[in-house]
This record gives structure tokens, sequence and C-alpha cells, in this order.
């Protein structure tokens, strides 16, 4: 509830900071007993009533405790006195506040919301250019040439966000959520996988593809399954050199990289206390590494400190009132329980080439040298959106700062990047970046770099074994530099900070002696240093552009030539009719992950480009016909192609290349006008079953005896195909254009785990009472003439039935507006 001591505080507040700029000032928080989300959003609200009134529904539909993400998630149901609720079952339809987009992800999803015909997003929406920026010779230069590489894609974003998108320039979206839009009890999604980072104030920040983020700003429900809840009982308090970091080294160890997979990880107990508000976000934001939907940590003091001092005390005030609701209750149960004693836990490294494999830094050196992993660190990374808060900063440079007293210097390589402009000016101002520099770092942009492979490195050879470590939260192979031979191991930055002085993984700073200039040796202390600056945070430049008052009129900047860019075209509604006889592209043998369907490596630079992205349909996928890679059949040449040129062939081909299996009942056809189409040289003829061909040898003289109408040579609707998945079809992060490209190239259906032939034809039928929870019949029919049907189970709701039936979700919408 907002009171009258709220508006009074907050105009207080306003008038205390007038005239200053700032981008955390408290200004404008308030307006009529009314809390601001965001600085930036001056008129949008936080709403805790609606949470409240929310959370006693289900609280009394369920009638148990709730866990607090229970609160969080059911209380942004569409629909809370009907929904279905059951943990790891069933699906909610939710309501989520606002949504972030990073610069790669954000193309796609802001050329599907152009398409959607709408002016402007239902919910406050950011759009954060991390992405795109490669590191190559540190923060400035970088920035200088990342504008020059990137800029079309930048004006693209730029003009787009004029449908009341923000745009934050260099800043890493996770980052920049946790200092201006996580609160507790927001819910946030974001096209980011480590989106979660705003976790650390108490917040649901859930990482998903751009497409579902064109639901929330097109006012679409959005679904999630229910998720399980994995608890976390935190016990004891951090001291030493054991950090926030090692928490989450220490639960990846324990559930693996898919232990956390639909579930909600809900941190509690007394030791939560001993963590700062970034640290919880350290943790929330790695918690993406063990497949978690998101993770969260209950209200507390900390995250109220760190709200005032990121100029939002009036939530802070608001949250207070609130806070029964932004914890869990007593007694609530979980789907799991771990428990954790802060008390005894050590310093972790975890690695190389998955961020489970958990070791202590005591025992890494001696693994290394037994396992043959390289123990020379030839680079130590600090920084990026998981370990770059103030604290983080300062706990390395007190690490540094002992060795330069000592004359020493890093052995390793050493690289710095700030997780936000404001983190960046305010450890250049105290001094942070100056020590982190002599030490011998380099300090990067503000921007994802070596921690999403955009590094050009010089210092080791493609194919070369060596060893980094860095305070990042992924360490797959080739993750940071595309050296499959490189082993990342991640840690928290100040044992980063600690090994780069020594070079080697043989060392512990617990009790290991370094050796100063002056020949002696020391022993590094434990790193003390300031959870928040003492003076305000320095905004640093001004990286931010606030949308135009009505962004209805401004044109999109996306050049009709351009190879980068596409505005997209609406798909085909459907034509009422079943789908038959559709040709299979391919039949995929074992895993199909979303790399294997659109790749990723110098794919990603075509993300806003459909067409040239969908040149890497499938091209991951092994044809189970010849168990090869990119190699297909196309079933009206009989000539083997890769994936997508063969997508395309029939896309642009005619019905009258269907006949195509040899045998007496079935002949081969071909295009007079294009005798490249169909069997080369075969001229069409009447005969078998099927179709009557009565042609004069001249164009559009074909005839369908079913229907007896003429039929046009290479009509332009193509012929429909199917792909046939096995194993994990879809699995991964690139959904959107897992599911755009085969549409694009004429795809109809992708069908999964079957006994299909590749040669076979499909027809999907019963598609006029196409309904919730009945499953559609599929025809195979195979070259001999035989068939059978097979029934087709599907998840299709209402509303995604409306959406096959309008041709897309975006289409349905343009349906909706004009009624
Ligand atoms: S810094 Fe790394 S983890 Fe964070 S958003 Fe960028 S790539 Fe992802």
């Amino acid at each position: 509830m907002v009171t009258a001591k709220h508006s009074l505080v907050c105009l207080f507040q306003q008038a205390l900071s007038k005239g200053v700029r700032r981008y955390h000032a408290s200004r404008v928080l308030c307006q009529r007993a009314k809390v601001a989300m965001s600085q930036f959003e001056p008129s949008e609200f936080v709403n805790y009533e609606k949470l409240e009134k929310n959370i006693n529904i289900v609280r009394k539909r369920l009638d148990r405790p709730l866990t607090l993400s229970e609160k969080i998630v059911y209380g942004h149901l569409d629909d809370p006195a009907k929904q279905d609720i059951e943990r790891g079952k069933t699906y909610l339809r939710l309501r989520p506040d606002r949504v972030a987009m990073q610069d790669a992800t954000a193309q796609m999803a802001m050329l599907q919301f152009i398409s959607s015909g709408l002016p402007r997003v239902a919910v406050p929406s950011t759009i954060h250019c991390d992405h795109l920026i490669e590191a190559q010779l540190g923060g400035e230069k970088d920035l200088r040439r990342a504008k020059d590489i990137n800029q079309e894609v930048y004006n693209f974003l730029a003009t787009a966000a004029a449908k009341r998108i923000f745009l934050h320039k260099s800043l890493l979206l996770s980052q920049i959520i946790l200092e201006n839009y996580s609160y507790p009890g927001v819910m946030l999604i974001g096209t980011d996988s480590h989106t979660p980072n705003g976790g650390g104030l108490g917040a649901i920040c859930i990482g998903v593809g751009g497409a579902d983020a064109v639901d929330v700003m097109a006012g679409i429900p959005w679904e999630l399954k229910c998720p399980k809840v994995i608890g976390v009982k935190l016990t004891g308090s951090l001291s030493g050199w054991s950090s926030p970091k090692d928490v989450i080294l220490k639960v990846a160890g324990i559930l693996t990289v898919k232990g956390g997979t639909g579930a909600i990880i809900e941190y509690h107990g007394p030791g939560v206390d001993s963590i700062s508000c970034t640290g919880m976000a350290t943790i929330c934001n790695m918690g993406a590494e063990i497949g978690a939907t998101t993770s969260v940590f209950p209200y507390n003091s900390r995250m109220k400190t760190y709200l005032s001092k990121t100029g939002r005390a009036a939530i802070a005030s608001l949250a207070d009132e609130f806070q029964e609701h932004l914890k869990p209750d007593p007694g609530c149960p979980y789907d799991q329980l771990i428990e954790i004693n802060l008390n005894e836990l050590k310093p972790l490294i975890n690695g190389p080439f998955t961020p489970d494999l958990a070791h202590t830094v005591e025992e890494v050196g001696a693994v290394a040298e037994k396992k043959g992993w390289p123990v020379d660190i030839r680079v130590g990374l600090i920084g990026s959106c998981t370990n770059s808060s103030y604290e983080d900063m300062g706990r390395s440079a007190a690490v540094a700062k002992q060795a330069l007293a000592h004359g020493v210097k890093c052995k390793s390589q050493f690289t710095i990047t700030p997780g936000s402009e404001q983190i960046r000016a305010t450890i250049e101002r105290d001094g942070y970046s100056k020590i982190l520099r002599d030490v011998g770092g380099v300090v990067l942009a503000n921007a994802c770099g070596p921690c999403i492979g955009q590094w050009d490195r010089k210092d080791t050879k493609k194919g070369e074994k060596n060893t980094i470590v860095t305070s990042y939260n992924r360490n797959f192979t080739g993750r940071n530099d595309a050296n499959p031979e490189t082993h990342a191991f991640v840690t928290s930055p100040e044992i980063v900070t600690a090994l780069s002085l020594a070079g080697t993984l043989k060392f512990n700073p617990e009790v290991d002696f370094l050796t100063g200039s002056d020949g002696k040796k020391f022993k590094l202390e434990p790193p003390d240093a300031d959870e928040l600056p003492k003076l305000e945070f320095d905004p640093g430049q001004d990286t931010y552009q606030h949308p135009p008052k009505d962004g209805s009129s401004q044109h999109v900047d996306v050049s009709p030539t351009s190879q980068r860019l596409q505005l997209l075209e609406p798909f085909d509604k459907w034509n009422g009719k079943d789908l038959e006889d559709m040709l299979i592209l391919i039949k995929v043998k074992g895993k199909c992950t979303t790399d294997h369907i659109s790749a990723a490596g110098p794919w990603l630079k075509f993300r806003g480009h459909l067409d040239n992205i969908s040149n890497n349909l499938l091209i991951g996928a092994i044809n189970i016909e010849n168990d090869k890679a990119n190699t297909v059949r196309n079933a009206l040449t009989q000539e083997f192609g890769p994936v997508p040129d063969t997508a395309r062939y029939y896309k642009d081909s005619c019905w009258f290349g269907q006949n195509l299996y040899p045998g007496p009942s079935y002949h081969q056809l071909s295009c007079k006008k294009d005798p490249m189409r169909g069997r080369r040289g075969v001229s069409f003829k009447r005969e078998g079953i099927g179709y009557r061909n009565v042609s004069n040898n001249k164009d559009s003289s074909w005839i369908i005896p079913s229907t007896g109408l003429p039929a046009t040579c290479c009509p332009k609707e193509g012929i429909n195909w199917v792909v046939v998945g096995d194993e994990n079809y879809g699995e991964g992060s690139s959904r959107e254009h897992a599911a755009l490209e085969p549409r694009h190239l004429g795809g109809r259906a992708i069908i999964v785990k079957s006994f299909i032939h590749p040669v076979d034809k499909l027809s999907i039928v019963g598609l006029k009472d196409f309904a919730p929870g009945k499953p559609l019949k599929c025809i195979i029919k195979h070259p001999n003439g035989s068939q059978e049907t097979i029934v087709l189970n599907h998840t299709f709701n209402e509303t995604q039935i409306e959406w096959f039936q309008a041709g897309s979700a975006l289409n349905r919408m343009k349906e909706l507006q004009k009624h």
C-alpha cells in the first residue's frame, strides 16, 4: 500500500536532488503517493497492490505456505483465480512488468515487433548495446571500432526504440538492470541468459528468447512452465578469501549444469545477510549455468542499502511495507533443499570446459598437473556482468595494491571489464582502475567482449593449448576465444587477480607466498573492500537515450540493400485446408539443438536479416540417410545438396515436381519452363495414378485431375516441407531463429521422434478441428504406395491455434488491432 508518508518522502527527495545531473537521483521517483519503477520512467509505477491481491487469491486456493518465488511468479498471473498451478506440470500465463533486450537478440525482436504494427510497447522496455563490441585494444578504441562496424545495427535499434523503448549504449544488460530496473517483487524478462542477475535485488528476472520479449511487449500473456523450487539454505557467514562467487560455484558443483532445469533456485537462511546485494546478484547471474529458470534472494537490509545508493530509497521504503510478500513463508515446501555452511566454504575454481567441475583453489594445481591441463596462466580476466560490482573491483584492487607495495606485477596478462559506465567512472574516480592498470591490467570497454568470444586475442594461436582464469560465468569449449584448446576456469575476481600475479594454477593465496622485487617472500592478506562507494556513484558519460514522446512517425532505419537487417514480411495465413503431401527436408539423426538448427559464430551478424541467416538452416544437423551434416537429397531432382539450398528449391518449386518416385505407379514430371526443376530431361506425360497431365507442351496448360482446374507452372506457393527430428529438437537459446528460419524457407511442421523414412510424404490432417489437447493425425505415404497413419500430440493452446490460423502471432496481433 502506498501512503501519504511516502509521497512526502519522495517530494523531499525530489527537492533535494533538483538540478543535479546524476543517473540515480531520487528525483521524480514519486508522484501522488506512487513510486516510479525507475528514474527513467516517472509515470510507470511499482504495483505492489496487484502483487498482494494476486498472492492472496493464490494463497487461498493453494492453502499452504508459499515460497518467495511462488509469491512473485503467481503474483504476476494473468488469471490468478482460474490458472492451473502445479509445479513442474502446468503452464502459467504471466504478465511480466518489463522487458530488456541485448543488441544481438533485440534486432529480430524489434523486427518482429515492427511487423506487428503496434504503435508502442505495452510494458516498459529497454535495449542494451553490449554484445556486439569486440575487445581488441582496450576501452575507447574498441568502442570506436564497434560503432564503425555496427553503425547500421545501432542506427536501426535507435530508430526502432522510438516505440517507447529506452536505449542503453555500451552497458551490460544485467548490470544495468540491477542498477536501475530490478527491485524486490518485480518480474522482468530479458533476451539474455544472465538476466537473472536481478534476483540479487529480490526480483524474478528470467532469460528468454526474442519471441517471448515480443509477446510481452505486445501485451500478450507470457507462458512459462510452472517452475519447481529448489531451496538453498545458507548458514554461517562469508569471510577471508571466500566470496559470493564460491556460493554459486559450490551450488554448480552440487547440481551440475542440468540440475536447475525447470526450477527457480531460492536462497534463504541466516547466511544470506552476510552477502552484499551485488554479491547476491553474482550468485543469481550464474544460476543460468545450472540451467535454472532464475534465482532469487529474499528482501533484506543489504538490498535496501543498495537501492538507496542507486537512488531508489523510495522503492526500498515501499518494499519495507510489503516485505511479508518479499520473503518466503515459514515452512514453505521446496522440491529439493541444499544446505551450505558459509563458515566452511573454501575459495573454489571451476573448469575447464564446464562451470560445474568444482575444485578448491588449494587443490586445482595438483589436479591440473595430473590431468595434463596447462598450469601456467596466460590471461586473467575480471569483470563481465557476473562480477563487476564496486565491491568486486575493490577486492581485486586490494589484492593488486598489496602486490604493488612489494614491487610485484601480474605474471599473466590481465584484463578488467567494468559492467557499466557507472562502475567504470566510479572505479576510475576512486583509484581502483589505476591500481589495476599499474599491476599490469588493461581496462576494456563496458561490454561483453571476451565473455562471449568478442575477443581478438593475439597472444595464442588457434589450437594452442593454454589456460585462462576468469571471473565470468561460462567456460564452455571455445566460449571466450573460439580456441577449443583454451582451458578456461571460473573463479572470483580476487582469486583471478591473485592467480594472475602468481601466473600459475599452483598458487593458493591462503597459504602460498609471492616474492617481492627485493627478493623477500610475502603473503597476500584476504582482500577487504567497501561494498559501495563512500561518495555517490559517478554516472560517467551519458550513454542513455530516451525515446521521443511520440515515436509513431519515426522512420525505422532499414536499407533495402542491407546485408544485416531486413524488415519482416508477414507469413501467409492458414488456407483452411489440411497440409497434404509434404516433402521431408531432412530426417535428423540424434540431438538437434538450436546450435544445429541456426549456428552462431559468423552467422551472428545476420541475426537481423532473416533471409541471410536462413542460409545456416540446419547446417549442423546430421541427415539420417547418409550420416552427413548439411547434405540432403532433393526429392525433386534426387541430387544431394546443402539443406538451406534444398529448402529454397522447394520453396520456389511447383507441385508438378511432386511425382517423385520410381515404380509402376509413379512418374517423374518436370517443368518445361525450367527443366532444372523436377527431374532433368524428363518430360511430363500421362501415366500412373495421381495426376493426369494433358499438357500441350505449353506452360500453364497442366490440369489437376482431381479438381479439373488448370495450374500454372511454377506457382509461387512452393512445395510444403517438414523436418522430422529426433532428440532434444530446438533445445537452446536461439529459439526464434530456429523457428523463423524453417518457416521463412517454406517449412510447415517439425515432427519429432518417428519411424518416418526420408523419402516419404507427410500429410497433417484434422486441422479444421484443431483444438487444445486433441491430437492431430499424420498420414505417411511411402514410395511403394502404402500408407499409415500416426497420431501427433501437440501442446498448442487456444491462443497458439489462433496464431497458426492467422499465419503467425504477429499476424494475429494485427487482426486483433483491426477489430
Ligand atoms: S558479460 Fe558475458 S555473461 Fe554477461 S551478458 Fe555479456 S556475454 Fe553474457
